[in-house]
């Protein structure tokens, strides 16, 4: 089986189509009533949301990390399958509300709070992950205004690195978190100024591969906050581990072990029950669980032959879907796995490079890939796009229409 096969591998296929929520990709094209468009299948996030919940047995609560995908239909969708939601703005939090999660099993991380969010998550009744002392300070006047404790739990910005992590949130000097060092200080204050200390949040990066790596990020992260649980002014009810599970983006990447990152959190769970016997252990997954379920759909609206490679010009590009360009933090630029929708396996086939309508040589979606040979009107469809896609791309750059989002 060729790379680009396994990373189509969760979409079914018929007559050579693909398949998004038992649909065929041309068919949901005409329903949706325009190119291009986001599809997310709702089959396959439920799928995948089962067997991480299977592998963690309730020993983890596990929450949806809303930045990953915010589309309002999806986290509706969530709220009825996830334990709770990790949001990072007030945006996100309305969104998170209105999808009907409880506000007791949301928690807000973010550097940089404004005071007006902070209000309305205390109003909302929220779990805050503090980031400063600023916020802390902020929080105790809104709790006296609102005549209730503001609930926390304090981020911390460890002293490791999360090791092979395709982003880095915390270790070495960052703008999210509170240092280690200084958590005691922040412990004490949150004490002085009589806020609901509920416990730590400890996130150390993102899209990792390597079971071995992030089980080593889970361990540290659960002995430094056991050894901060000393300084707090109360028990520790919610530890957050963070996540950081990838997701296979390019040919070569290899999925994630995740029956070995279960195994060293059971081994976890048991440490932490007699340790931190009060402690709700949770993991946060974004692009995890919705990454591999989420297409990207563009029509090709002309081909041009230039100098012995050809280009199929599309209606979608980086303004639509930067992470594909190889623009979102991207240092080697390579290809998302790419298909002809209505010719995702078969003959005959060709080389080409898929382009996007913008004047910059930034607009590339396929650099050099083989595809079912794309006539004018062919459906060219980006996999692995469920996260980071839509709200993570420059829509106005250009002045072009906005993709469609669908549930499908
Ligand atoms: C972005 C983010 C996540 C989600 O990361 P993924 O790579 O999508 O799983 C989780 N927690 C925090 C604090 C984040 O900022």
């Amino acid at each position: 089986m060729n790379p680009e096969r396994r990373l189509f591998a969760a979409f079914p296929v018929e007559h050579d189509e693909l398949l998004v929520g038992g649909v065929p990709v041309a068919h949901l094209a005409a329903r949706v009533g325009r190119t291009p468009f986001y599809a997310y299948d709702r089959g396959l996030i439920h799928a995948r949301v089962q067997k991480v919940r299977e592998v963690l047995q309730g020993m983890f609560s596990l929450h949806y990390a809303v930045k990953a995908n915010p589309m309002p239909a999806l986290v509706a969708f969530m709220a009825g399958v996830v334990d709770g939601f990790d949001v990072a703005s007030l945006g996100e939090l309305r969104v998170a509300l209105n999808a009907g999660m409880p506000s007791t099993e949301i928690s807000f991380a973010g550097p940089g709070k404004r005071a007006e969010e902070l209000e309305a998550a205390v109003a909302a009744g929220i779990l805050i992950n503090v980031e400063s002392l600023r916020e802390i300070r902020l929080l105790e006047g809104i709790s006296a205004r609102l005549g209730y404790p503001a609930r926390v739990a304090v981020r911390v910005n460890p002293d490791f690195e999360l090791k092979a992590s395709g982003m880095k949130m915390g270790g070495g000097p960052k703008q999210f978190g509170i240092d280690a060092e200084q958590v005691p200080e922040a412990l004490a204050e949150i004490g002085r100024c009589g806020l609901a200390f509920e416990g730590f949040h400890i996130f150390s990066g993102s899209q990792n591969l390597r079971a071995a790596a992030i089980c080593e990020a889970q361990n540290k992260a659960y002995e430094l906050a056991l050894r901060l649980a000393a300084y707090a002014p109360a028990p520790v009810k919610v530890l957050n581990l963070g996540g950081g599970f990838g997701i296979p983006y390019f040919a070569g990447d290899t999925a994630l072990d995740l029956p070995a990152v279960a195994e060293a959190m059971a081994a976890l769970a048991a440490r932490a029950q007699r340790e931190l016997p009060a402690a709700r252990l949770v993991i946060e997954l974004g692009r995890y669980l919705v990454g591999e379920a989420g297409i990207y759909v563009c029509r090709v609206l002309d081909r041009k032959v230039s100098r012995g490679e050809t280009f199929l010009i599309t209606d979608g590009g980086m303004h639509h879907h930067l992470a594909a360009s190889g623009n979102f933090g991207q240092v080697i630029r390579r290809n998302y796995p790419l298909c002809n929708g209505r010719r995702v396996y078969g003959a005959p086939r060709e080389t080409v490079n898929v382009v996007g309508p913008l004047c910059t040589p930034l607009d590339l979606l396929g650099d050099r890939v083989e595809l079912g040979r794309a006539e004018e009107g062919d459906l060219i469809v980006v996999a692995q796009s469920g996260a980071y896609g839509y709200t993570a791309s420059p829509l106005r750059f250009l002045s072009h229409p906005e993709p469609v989002e669908v549930l499908a």
